[in-house]
């Protein structure tokens, strides 16, 4: 057994849970789909932990992570371990455990019984979502059989070191929700003792440290929150396991003051986006505890780590605190980053010298931590040596470096237009559409049939030529109007039956990115994504959707709306390159959707919409960067959206988040239309304008189109009525919350002519 002593020691915060092959995502759905049977899962589980800890103990790792794996979420897991497990999940005819578990994650298990599922919302700024607990006054906290002693049990007998990992009290309290927006920390008082019980089965189960998350710590907390952590922690140390405070994925800032008097063995620091903090110690010499774990490998990107520069940072703290004992650690969980870079053996070469996913990252751990232990080593400057040369070769790779494009972004101001004023715009672009009032149109996409998603690996794989591609493709725009112009909508779309996915559509088409085959990650429960890679200056070589929109517009005498990914979104949705400041990166895909957007007005396409759904996503935590963000994002949308003539109408869309409290930074991207989700929360978007009034012309959804109910007339009826009340009605447009690829034709057909009765209906009533 490791003793917990002065040497350094090396460890991640977690591993993916998904395994190489998605076993879990498969796993888990044949479950649901009643094709294995309970024990077949735990099984496929159990054989995942193993699989992972003999990873991490084989690299080299002195621990390996247990408390990590979850087969949803560990969120749901913590939940479910106290117990906080509302009632309308308990009334089911299963009294199954699993059953529950899954009832609360997805509303439904494979026994039957369904009930509203959990919330589900952003693990921080991350693109993993977790269950939000909910937390009820007669909630019955008590320790549920918790997985994590059994597993903690399972490690050591089979020989490894084990550092569980759990959410600390105060993460969790902060994460959860309150039914009636009482208090949560009242609730502190019964879970704590919970905690505490749990500490004690980890240390009787012979683990010799835990890691508890509290990754709060770098948001900007209330006093409130940050007072309780002194006596949370002295009681939780109290167990007498030595505790290791973990905290990721934003700085510290002042509250490293308050972590400074608590009472634990060790403090985990994200030294990659909490780099401000590591200036801040060594400026400050801030007092620590004895054992400080630096995590000096980005767990949520692909690079491979620049290993003299952490070799640089290591060195400074240990300067300015020569008595401290250094671990060496991963930023944050690994769960962010994809498994295992040799698995990929179609991407290029070159860049595949580049990247280091989990199993890679696990490796650099260990290798920074033995250059600590003899930095005069032959291997130890074979290591740095080896860095170094993909450092250099990243730099001066051609592959990466792209003179036209950076020549573009030292001038990028040039590239940045102002648009005449709104109302300016407004009646040039009435002038020439002469739209109804409450003009309507969908959000992009329309239903993608089995038969379209065959139609494109038919004709990626080769099976089919260009041609009948084009033509197959070309039917499907044909039918789109057709349901389009039959329904009588006014600004009509293709239908984007061409785009997979609406980054990868366009990242394949654009230099600097690239594409794995099994580069997964987790985004919830079995749901995986997997994000490109930009690794070079992006810049467009060809023309990506004018042949489909102007196809689509030939066919119409209405407006064809053409269709874009903004910049943030292609952005916040792929692995983007360190060697480049986000900014610059996303001013580079601004330039190249620009293009785009003026082929498309060139060729007649003048109503243009840039989908922006991640614009809230790519916030900092920490709102005194946020104005910074706000910036160069609002930025990034001008450059690709202003050069444009006035009578080019420019719309976007943004979905998935709460935009009230961003309501102002949206209204300065000064698009012509915005499009936004709104439906499921009954229109509380409106709240934001009661006293903010939005300057442009504004399309709040009308209808859940995430639900495969079909949306009855007089609802939305009642819901636009309510939208005209808070915004003038010559500045609304009406539309479905988001795109409709994921429904079938008949419900669509079905929910757009509501819609369009709904919108007539009310156009009756409000014209003279
Ligand atoms: N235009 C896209 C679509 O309709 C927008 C998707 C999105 O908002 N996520 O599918
Ligand atoms: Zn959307």
């Amino acid at each position: 057994m490791i003793a917990i002593d002065d040497k350094p020691k090396s460890h991640i915060l977690g591993y993916p849970r998904v395994g190489l092959d998605r076993e879990l995502k498969k796993a888990l759905e044949k479950y649901w789909s009643r094709n294995i049977s309970k024990n077949e899962l735990l099984a496929q589980a159990d054989e995942l932990k193993l699989r992972h800890w003999n990873i991490q103990k084989n690299r080299g790792l002195d621990f390996v992570s247990v408390g990590d794996f979850s087969l949803y979420d560990h969120m749901l897991d913590h939940a479910f371990m106290f117990n906080i497990i509302p009632e309308r999940f308990i009334k089911g005819s299963s009294s199954d455990d699993l059953d529950n578990f899954f009832r609360m994650a997805r509303g439904k298990a494979p026994t039957g019984d369904e009930a509203h599922a959990c919330e589900m919302t952003k693990w921080f700024d991350t693109n993993y979502h977790y269950i939000v607990p909910e937390l009820v006054s007669n909630t019955d906290f008590k320790l549920n059989n918790p997985s994590i002693i059994n597993d903690t049990n399972k490690a050591i007998k089979a020989g490894f070191e084990p550092k569980p990992t759990i959410v600390g009290p105060l993460t969790f309290l902060y994460l959860s929700k309150t039914k009636d927006n009482s208090d949560k920390l009242e609730f502190l008082d019964k879970l704590l003792p919970l905690y505490i019980e749990l500490i004690k089965l980890i240390k009787q189960a012979g683990a010799k440290l835990i890691q508890i998350d509290e990754p709060i710590l770098g948001l900007d907390l209330d006093d409130k929150w940050l007072n309780k952590m002194l006596p949370v922690y002295k009681e939780l140390n109290n167990v007498g396991l030595p505790i290791l405070l973990a905290s990721y994925f934003s700085p510290i800032l002042n509250n490293l003051n308050t972590l400074s008097s608590l009472p634990i063995v060790a403090l985990h620091l994200d030294c990659v986006r909490g780099a401000e903090d590591i200036e801040n110690l060594i400026n400050n010499k801030i007092s620590l505890p004895k054992i400080l774990s630096l995590g000096v490998v980005n767990g949520r990107n692909v690079w491979k780590n620049n290993i003299s520069k952490s070799l640089k940072l290591i060195d400074s703290v240990a300067k300015a605190y020569p008595e401290k004992t250094l671990w060496v650690g991963s930023s944050c969980s690994l769960l962010h980053s994809p498994i295992d870079i040799e698995s990929e053996k179609k991407i290029n070469a070159e860049v595949k010298l580049w990247l280091a996913f989990a199993t890679q990252k696990v490796k650099e751990v260990v290798d920074i931590k033995s250059i600590l232990l003899s930095p005069d080593s032959q291997s130890s400057k074979q290591i740095i040596d080896a860095s170094d040369k993909i450092v250099e070769s990243r730099n001066s790779s051609s592959l990466v470096n792209n003179l036209v494009v950076q020549n573009k972004i030292s001038k990028i101001d040039e590239h940045t237009k102002k648009r005449s004023p709104f109302q300016k715009r407004k009646e040039a672009q009435q002038a020439l559409y002469n739209l109804p009032l409450l003009p309507t149109t969908s959000i992009g996409s329309f239903p993608q049939t089995s038969t379209i998603r065959q139609a494109r690996r038919d004709f990626k794989s080769g099976k089919i030529s260009h041609e009948q591609y084009t033509n197959y493709m070309h039917e499907e725009i044909k039918n789109v109007v057709k349901v389009q112009e039959d329904l009588d909508m006014d600004v009509l779309v293709h239908g984007e039956a061409e785009r997979n996915d609406m980054v990868e559509y366009f990242g394949e088409l654009l230099s600097g990115f690239a594409f794995t085959s099994n580069g997964w990650v987790q985004s919830y429960g079995s749901r995986c994504v997997k994000p490109p890679i930009i690794y070079g200056d992006v810049q467009r070589t060809e023309s990506m959707t004018v042949k489909w929109s102007t196809y689509a517009q030939s066919l119409t005498k209405k407006p064809m709306k053409g269709m874009l990914t903004g910049p943030l979104t292609i952005l916040c949705w792929s692995f983007v390159r360190d060697d480049l400041t986000r900014d610059k990166v996303c001013y580079q895909i601004s330039l190249a959707i620009q293009e785009e957007v003026l082929d498309l007005e060139k060729s007649g396409i003048t109503i243009i919409q840039i989908d922006e759904p991640a614009f809230k996503e790519g916030m900092p935590l920490r709102t005194a960067s946020q104005d910074a963000y706000f910036d160069w994002a609002i930025k990034s949308f001008h450059i690709t959206a202003n050069s444009v003539k006035d009578t080019t109408q420019i719309h976007t869309h943004m979905c998935y988040s709460e935009f009230n409290d961003i309501i102002k930074p949206i209204a300065k991207l000064d698009a012509d239309v915005i499009s936004i989700e709104t439906s499921r929360s009954d229109m509380e978007l409106l709240n934001a304008f009661e006293d903010f009034e939005y300057p442009n012309d504004i399309g709040p959804g009308v209808y859940d189109i995430h639900s495969p109910l079909i949306p009855k007339v007089d609802e939305m009826v009642i819901l636009i009525e309510k939208a005209i009340k808070k915004i003038d009605i010559s500045y609304l447009w009406v539309n479905p919350d988001c795109g409709l690829k994921t429904r079938g034709w008949p419900e669509t057909k079905q929910a757009l002519a509501n819609m369009m009765e709904a919108t007539d209906i009310i156009r009756k009533a409000h014209c003279k």
